[in-house]
């Protein structure tokens, strides 16, 4: 592991990575300090091979001001199995042979029913999901109906939308019914290479008034 002469509270010189010095960033933190944009920058960018080492580092920030609490996320499937893609790694793909659920969208009463039953378990934040390439603009109308009337029943719950690919407006649309974030899945933009994407998941928190009208990388889901 490389080291640094650097105290815990001074910023890294840019000519060092930050991302190669986790525990020491974690250390600074924890003495009450903070990161320049710069190391915030490089921490995003830290190699696949150093993320075990990022996420021990950061454990200790979690663990200093959370403890042993958890957060529970409750996740309704509004729409499963039934996909046109297939994406390799994903039991709902096109020709599956997976013994899955599958179903078409859930009825309004039904998706707050199932929600409202892990809102009562403990849950802060309902997570809506759908198979498929990407919601059609009903589609987005259906889910804003679904969280209009889940945010109506449980004004605190946050709610996060994972319905594939957005097209320009949607992600605001659902954003004025009460969408928190969407949970996205970058993948090549071509529905013929698919089959070999490899998932990256991203979760994008915005508000409607900071979220972009276009997105820099379209919003994807699994
Ligand atoms: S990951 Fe999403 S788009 Fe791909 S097959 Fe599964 S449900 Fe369909």
């Amino acid at each position: 592991m490389p080291h640094t002469t650097s105290a815990p509270t001074d910023p890294l010189p840019q000519e060092q990575c930050a991302a190669a010095y986790p525990e020491l960033l974690a250390e600074r933190l924890l003495d009450g300090g903070r990161l320049t944009d710069h190391e915030c920058l490089e921490l995003l960018r830290t190699p696949d091979d150093a993320t075990f080492r990022l996420v021990a580092a950061a454990s200790r920030l979690r663990r200093q001001h959370f403890g042993a609490t958890v957060k529970v996320n409750y996740l309704v499937s509004l729409k499963t199995g039934l996909c046109p893609e297939d994406c390799t790694y994903c039991s709902q793909r096109l020709g599956t042979g997976a013994e899955i659920l599958k179903y078409t969208w859930l009825k309004p009463e039904e998706a707050v029913a199932q929600a409202s039953h892990g809102i009562a378990a403990g849950a802060r934040r309902v997570c809506l999901v759908a198979s498929g390439t990407g919601p059609t603009d009903r589609d987005v109308d259906r889910v804003g109906s679904i969280v209009t009337r889940l945010k109506s029943d449980h004004p605190d719950v946050e709610v996060c939308a994972c319905l594939g690919l957005l097209k320009e407006g949607q992600a605001e649309r659902l954003g004025s019914c009460g969408v928190d974030a969407t949970t996205t899945i970058s993948t090549p933009p071509a529905r013929t290479t698919r089959r070999s994407a490899a998932p990256t998941a991203t979760t994008t928190g915005w508000r409607p008034s900071a979220a972009p009208s276009t997105p820099a990388s379209p919003p994807a889901r699994g």
